[in-house]
């Protein structure tokens, strides 16, 4: 059902006027009803007609009164809240309600410019993630293009019998193997970090002790190393508390991280532990080139490298690797840190918090 629309400000002033209205009637019926001879001659305090005057100009500036401040504590407010709600529906989000008085109104106005607030972080953040999506695709893109052109020019210039002697025949098999190596790589890698992007993955957490943990992983790690021209130096005893991780997340955090260290580092690895703030803290350093300061920030980025070509084509990287640490040891409760200089040397930190 529709009601009439009547102005409330309108309301309550008729409302008001009517009031001293019929005031004012009531107290001309009496003047004019009134005896003066009466009262003619007597004292001026006993005269009727200043009393009357008094106090006709005591309602009227009564009710003056509450008219400003009913407008100034109710109708000022309510237009100020009506502007920027008709600016908010336009889309512009900055327009605050200013308006501090300590009522209920008051209150109902600064939990109308929260409500402002908390919706320009929301869409700010969904531009965030809408942009970050299509710097997603863009990437993907490109990066599972330029393998596959390449492997289609290489089987294409095979096919047209450009390839003559039996060694470029092998080294062009060599370079496609290696691209749909590549490109296996990069997919893997995808998977797991959309599949954590969309939380659908599973942590299966218990309660494990961490230095049975780090010997395990680093048991292994260590025979791979034997192979390398780099030392890898595991600050031993590893801290010995309990930690709620994914066993196999937690392997593939460190390994990640050692893949990355063993890919930059120039001669050395060093794994450190020690316990931090009720946090198990994990070291991982190299002596490699380190990462320039102004582009540290972005490490953690999905498909983010510091040199595309070089990492890229050199190292095999996706970009993925450190954004998937990130995703999984945020998913554990803990975070994860970076401290590099250039030409001395990286180190990740890792933060888990201590199940005691
Ligand atoms: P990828 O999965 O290709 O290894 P990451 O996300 O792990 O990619 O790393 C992103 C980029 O960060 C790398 O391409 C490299 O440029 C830089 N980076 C990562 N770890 C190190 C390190 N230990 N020392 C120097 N640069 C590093």
């Amino acid at each position: 059902m529709k009601s009439n629309r009547f102005s409330l400000r309108a309301l309550i002033i008729l409302s008001l006027a009517g009031i001293l209205l019929i005031n004012t009637l009531v107290m001309i019926y009496f003047i004019v009803s009134f005896d003066f001879q009466e009262v003619a001659g007597k004292d001026i305090v006993e005269n009727p007609y200043l009393w009357l005057g008094v106090f006709m100009v005591l309602v009227i500036l009564f009710f003056m009164t509450l008219i400003i401040i009913i407008n100034k504590a109710i109708f000022e407010p309510i237009f100020a809240m009506k502007r920027a709600a008709e600016h908010i529906k336009s889309g512009n989000l900055n327009y605050p309600i200013v308006y501090d008085a300590e009522n209920e109104i008051g209150d109902f106005c600064r939990e109308f410019d929260k409500m402002r607030i908390r919706l320009k972080d929301t869409i700010q953040e969904q531009h965030e993630i809408e942009k970050r999506r299509k710097r997603l695709i863009a990437s993907i893109t490109h990066d599972l293009r330029t393998p596959l052109t390449s492997i289609k020019g290489y089987v294409e210039a095979i096919q047209d019998g450009i390839v003559k002697d039996q060694e470029t025949y092998e080294k062009y098999l060599e370079t496609i193997s290696d691209k749909a190596d590549y490109l296996n790589h990069l997919i893997d890698d995808l998977s797991v970090y959309t599949k954590q992007e969309l939380g659908e993955f599973t942590l299966n957490r218990e309660r494990l002790n961490s230095g049975r943990l780090l010997n395990s992983y680093f048991d292994h790690k260590t025979e791979d190393f034997r192979e390398l021209p780099l030392t890898l130096i595991l600050h031993k005893p590893f801290i010995s508390t309990f930690i709620n991780v994914d066993p196999y997340r937690f392997n593939q955090i460190l390994e990640n991280l050692i893949n990355n260290a063993q890919k930059y580092a120039n001669n050395v690895i060093e794994v450190r532990t020690r316990v931090v703030n009720y946090h198990l803290q994990i070291t991982i350093s190299d002596d490699g080139d380190g990462i320039p300061e102004d582009v540290i920030s972005n490490i953690f980025d999905p498909f983010f490298m510091v040199n595309k070509v070089k990492d890229q084509k050199e190292k095999g990287g996706s970009g993925l690797g450190l954004a998937i640490v990130k995703q999984l040891t945020e998913r554990h409760d803990g975070f994860i840190s970076v401290n590099s200089i250039v030409g001395k040397g990286t180190t990740f930190t890792v933060d888990f918090p201590l199940d005691l």
